[in-house]
């Protein structure tokens, strides 16, 4: 297994893309630290490893708080070791027409879509150039790609988080450590469900005429964190059913 040995930290693991990238890096034999703000859908990612004959840590965190993610970080040394893989994922929605966002609801969702992966990966970096060696996936979106409307918060967030990714996989390239994006497009989770899209009537109207899996979404992150992709970063693997193909 290609992770045997490594320590992955995914954030926002309690749930849907989250918890099926836990489950696959550890089958991929990874431990893996399960962080979300919610504990019990982080145990119960934890639960699946376990049952799976893998290893996970369960953890209570809001990615958007320079404290907790620090407490985080040094729980996972003591009990599991140097962390070498991330994959940021943890991120809010919202279906706002323009007029309508607050400076409130706009700020919350840059702290817990761009400003978290900034500070998780501050707080996680030092270990991963301890170890010469690194992969750091984050989750953006196919709204970057195609716009949204009533999303222009969220599409914001994720396209500050697309640039922040191409600027660190610059920073890092020399260093073994790569950072890849990974935009999902309509994938069945508790936040599609959730959103005021019809997700059948939608999915009809796309190429494979289904809604992707969160696994279908985890296998390209499992790719991107693997030893094999080593000479692969600042790139995007959009997982969306052929929903967009963008420029060579
Ligand atoms: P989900 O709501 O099922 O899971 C998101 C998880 O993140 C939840 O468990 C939630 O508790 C956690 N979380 C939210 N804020 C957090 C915080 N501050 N700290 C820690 N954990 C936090 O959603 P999902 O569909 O699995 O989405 C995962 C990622 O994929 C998100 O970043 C989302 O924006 C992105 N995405 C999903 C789709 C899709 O089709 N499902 C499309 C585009 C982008």
């Amino acid at each position: 297994m290609s992770l045997s040995g490594k320590v992955a930290v995914v954030t926002g693991g309690g749930s849907g893309i989250g918890r099926a990238c836990a489950v696959r890096l550890a089958q991929d034999g990874a431990t893996v630290a399960v962080w979300d703000l919610n504990g019990e859908g982080a145990q119960g990612t934890v639960d699946i490893i376990e049952k799976n004959g893998g290893k996970g840590l369960a953890q209570v965190v809001d990615c958007a708080k320079t404290a907790p993610i620090k407490e985080a970080v040094d729980k996972v040394h003591a009990e599991l070791g140097q962390i070498s893989v991330l994959v940021n994922n943890a991120g809010m929605t919202g279906f706002d027409p323009f007029m309508t966002i607050t400076e409130e609801h706009w700020d919350r969702m840059m702290a817990v879509n761009l400003k978290g992966p900034f500070l998780v990966t501050q707080a996680i970096l030092p270990d991963m150039r301890a170890g010469k060696w690194g992969r750091i996936v984050n989750i953006t979106s196919s709204s970057i790609q195609t716009g949204a409307p009533a999303m222009a918060h969220y599409v914001a967030s994720k396209g500050g988080l697309m640039g922040f990714s191409k600027a660190l996989a610059i920073e890092l390239a020399e260093e073994g450590i790569t950072v890849n994006m990974v935009p999902p497009g309509f994938i069945r989770t508790p936040m599609l469900e959730a959103s005021p899209v019809d997700v059948d009537a939608y999915a009809a109207t796309m190429p494979m005429k289904r809604p992707g899996t969160p696994e279908e979404l985890a296998a390209a992150v499992s790719y991107l964190a693997s030893e094999g992709a080593g000479y692969i970063t600042g790139q995007t693997i959009s997982v969306n059913g052929g929903r967009y193909m963008g420029s060579a």
